[in-house]
């Protein structure tokens, strides 16, 4: 059995009487600076890498040309298709009929979104989501 006066430092692991009792994880300030500074950094890598799994995971031409149009993949644009319908019912105290959110949504956003997850097909054509109707048809690449 270990002493228990001694505690383990939780960055370098050494053990270390604490001076003070309990609160004490580290055995220096040295060592407390040092796990702060290695979590923060570890933080930063995380929320680098994050848009990275997103985007250009492969390096197909078609999501390329994807990023360059500014295009939102499916599943975004239709939340942002329900935050418009939200905007538009706010604004004009009245229900958006069908009609105008797809003019608005053809307006802003775009009718067709590239489906990354798919071939083209045998005519050299993409697959792209409507997001008016909801079905996937197949365009040439310039929407
Ligand atoms: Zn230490």
């Amino acid at each position: 059995m270990r002493d228990s006066r001694y505690y383990t430092c939780n960055y370098c692991f050494k053990e270390f009487e604490p001076k003070r009792r309990r609160v004490q994880k580290y055995c220096s300030n040295s060592c407390r600076s040092k796990a702060y500074h290695a979590r923060k950094s570890m933080n930063e890598i995380q929320d680098l890498s994050l848009p990275e799994k997103h985007s250009n995971k492969d390096n197909s031409k078609a999501s390329e040309s994807v990023s360059v149009a500014g295009v939102t993949n499916a599943a975004t644009g239709s939340l942002i298709a329900d935050g418009i319908k939200a905007l538009a019912t706010k604004k004009e105290n009245r229900p958006a009929t069908k009609g105008d959110l797809n003019l608005m949504i053809e307006k802003f956003l775009g009718r067709y979104h590239l489906v990354k997850n798919l071939p083209a097909n045998a005519f050299g054509q993409y697959p792209y989501y409507d997001i008016i109707t909801n079905e996937i048809v197949y365009l040439q690449n310039e929407v």
